[in-house]
């Protein structure tokens, strides 16, 4: 195993990793009262840029997927109701029913139908670009709540699950899903409950939304759930990774590794109440960049967009071996400072969501629920 990191470890340093992104992100917004009305992958992009670590050539512009592409796994009858939603921006009490649109969190908006298939076609294409290995990061992508007959959890279709099913169609048979979102990655899980190649770990909140993905539920064996408890630091997922994911995932030898990379863990978001810092972030993908020939990072939840965006920003310099500096250059601070943020935090955001990249480290105790599930994920594994 060490000489295959070792391996793998060289063979990135000599590969270019693609950028996935879309205009389509920057003028669409769920609405205003919506927690997704904020600017997240725009954001992402144009800081990037401004770092300089953006060049045109790294840039993959993401097409939208094909109805045919996306009813490998959802429901014709879904993406045909999503395609009235958006051309009529109103929905049917059946189709409200149904397939929940305009329900549950899941709001009608000019882009329904073409955001989400936008977020298909960017994952499809970043499953094709690392073929024959390689690194792609797609920070639209991360939908995982996405069922194949609903919307569910502000994500209407599953771009997680549609990516794993191209590498799959590539002929790949062992794949890795991490999920550091701070909600449950259920859709992915749920889909792979059945197929031993794909391994899907989650690390999320206790007793938050979607409430599955107990320690207890191994769908099958294929998965790990590590529920873990509020106030979650930076030390207590380092202890996570150390002694139960990455010696998982390296008994499971995976092929390639689908990083689901939401923001909405770190201590400055609003719909969790875990407390990490994005060095946390950082350290998950230098730790998963060297074990498997292949990488796809998405993002998924983040409803601040300052620390959403300086950490995805602090992703893609990970991924590609670029030191990320103490302050943000002036023109990435004037990126950040142009946001606008309607909750309390964002009247007042302190200096360092505009000056720097990187967040101040939020070590801690390691609790003894994090040791328990620890090595109660690696029994009987
Ligand atoms: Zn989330």
């Amino acid at each position: 195993m060490r000489q295959e990191q070792k391996f793998f470890g060289s063979f990135f340093r000599e590969r270019t990793a693609f950028y996935i992104g879309s205009e389509i992100y920057r003028r669409s917004t769920y609405g205003g009262k919506h927690p997704l009305a904020v600017p997240r992958v725009s954001t992402t992009t144009d800081l990037c840029r401004a770092m300089g670590w953006l060049p045109d050539d790294v840039f993959v512009e993401a097409p939208m997927a094909t109805d045919a592409q996306v009813t490998r796994f959802h429901h014709p009858d879904y993406i045909a109701a999503l395609r009235r939603a958006e051309a009529s921006q109103t929905v049917s009490d059946e189709d409200r029913t149904r397939f929940r649109i305009g329900a549950d969190g899941n709001p009608i908006f000019a882009e329904i139908y073409r955001r989400p298939m936008t977020g298909a076609g960017g994952i499809l294409r970043a499953a094709a670009l690392c073929a024959d290995g390689g690194i792609v990061f797609c920070p639209g992508g991360g939908t995982h709540h996405g069922r194949p007959d609903r919307a569910a959890g502000f994500c209407y279709l599953n771009d997680p699950v549609l990516g794993i099913l191209a590498l799959l169609d590539q002929g790949l048979f062992r794949i890795a899903y991490l999920d550091i979102d701070a909600h449950h990655g259920d859709g992915v899980q749920d889909a792979f409950h059945h197929d031993k190649r794909v391994l899907t770990l989650s690390i999320h909140e206790s007793g938050r939304w979607p409430r599955t993905g107990a320690a207890a539920d191994r769908a099958g064996g294929m998965a790990r759930n590590f529920p873990v408890p509020q106030g979650f630091n930076d030390t207590e997922m380092r202890h996570l990774m150390d002694h139960a994911v990455l010696p998982m995932i390296d008994q499971f030898r995976p092929q390639a590794i689908f990083l689901q990379c939401g923001a909405d863990a770190l201590e400055e978001d609003p719909l969790s109440r875990l407390a990490l810092s994005n060095n946390a972030h950082i350290a998950v993908v230098e730790a998963v960049m060297t074990r498997a020939p292949r990488l796809l990072v998405t993002g998924g939840g983040g409803y601040n967009p300052y620390t959403v965006a300086r950490c995805w920003a602090a992703v893609w310099a990970t991924l590609n071996h670029i030191p990320i500096p103490s302050h943000t250059t002036p023109a990435a601070g004037a990126v950040l400072r142009g946001l606008t943020y309607n909750r309390a935090a964002g009247r007042n955001p302190p200096a360092h969501w505009f000056d720097s990249l990187r967040d101040a480290p939020r070590e801690g105790m390691v609790r003894p629920e994090i040791t328990a599930l620890a090595a109660a994920a690696l029994k009987d594994a």
